[in-house]
């Protein structure tokens, strides 16, 4: 299923409240949160999605192997600037918008936040 980018037509504003309230649906209704691994753990802390919503504390470290239900990148945009040099990019697997995601993230669907908010509000958890 292909969506329109939600943030299109947005204010800069009214943008960056959307992604911020969706990660803060995520944080409070996905099951577990993880990050790419133990190390990128301290290191993306903060930056993780370009959103201080995501913050350390509410990760944990993703598991080789594991199964995860879909990845979420932050954008690569005039908001959100490249966060590290070595990152890598994809387009949204759902609104195709420009995402940026880190070399040792897991593999699976790469999502920007506010479509994996719908997602998570698909799946109708809680
Ligand atoms: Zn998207």
């Amino acid at each position: 299923m292909i969506y329109a980018d939600p943030l299109a037509g947005l204010t800069r504003a009214a943008r960056l409240r959307r992604e911020r309230e969706d990660a803060e649906f995520i944080k409070s209704h996905a099951g577990i949160v993880r990050t790419a691994s133990a190390a990128s753990l301290k290191r993306d802390s903060n930056t993780w999605t370009g959103l201080d919503t995501f913050a350390a504390e509410h990760f944990q470290p993703y598991q080789s192997g594991e199964s995860v239900d879909f990845i979420i990148c932050a954008r690569m945009d005039l908001d959100h600037p490249l966060y590290f040099p070595d990152n890598l990019f994809a387009d949204c697997a759902d609104c195709s918008c420009n995402l940026q995601y880190r070399p040792d993230a897991p593999p699976g669907e790469r999502l920007c936040v506010c479509c994996a908010a719908r997602r998570v509000r698909e799946a109708g958890d809680g």
